[in-house]
């Protein structure tokens, strides 16, 4: 298992990284069994969800952006609380199952590496175990 790279550009943003999780499945050789998806940071997630329309993933950083707001108030004086609290609400890891060396999403189901205080250099772990 090594870690890829996902560069952000933004302060707030959803990256596909379906594709980038796929070749590491096939890269595992393993046909049938369960990929974990973990993002090692405390200010960004990993979920999955629409990419087929672009306004889903703009619509839920937007929607997200409303129910936590970057300014606050909030006690942590780093700055970037609101960071920590979206990234808390979606979560570092998701499961997908892999069949046939490929991995069992919905039509419109996409991986998305979630950036809630970008930009920055991120990392990715992806293990795929049998079973
Ligand atoms: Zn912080």
């Amino acid at each position: 298992m090594k870690p890829f790279t996902v560069k952000t550009n933004a302060r707030f943003e959803m990256i596909d990284i379906t594709g980038q999780v796929a070749a590491e499945v096939r890269q595992s050789g393993i046909r049938d069994g369960i990929c974990h998806v973990f993002v090692p940071h405390t200010t960004a997630a990993v979920t999955i969800n629409e990419n087929a329309d672009p306004d889903v993933p703009r619509d839920i950083l937007a929607a997200l952006d409303r129910i936590v707001p970057y300014a606050g108030p909030y006690r942590h004086t780093e700055g970037n609380a609101a960071a920590h609290i979206k990234a808390s609400l979606f979560g570092v890891c998701q499961a997908v199952f892999v069949e046939e060396g490929r991995l069992v999403l919905g039509t419109w189901q996409s991986l998305f590496f979630c950036e809630f205080d970008g930009p920055r250099t991120r990392k990715v772990l992806v293990k795929v175990s049998a079973g």
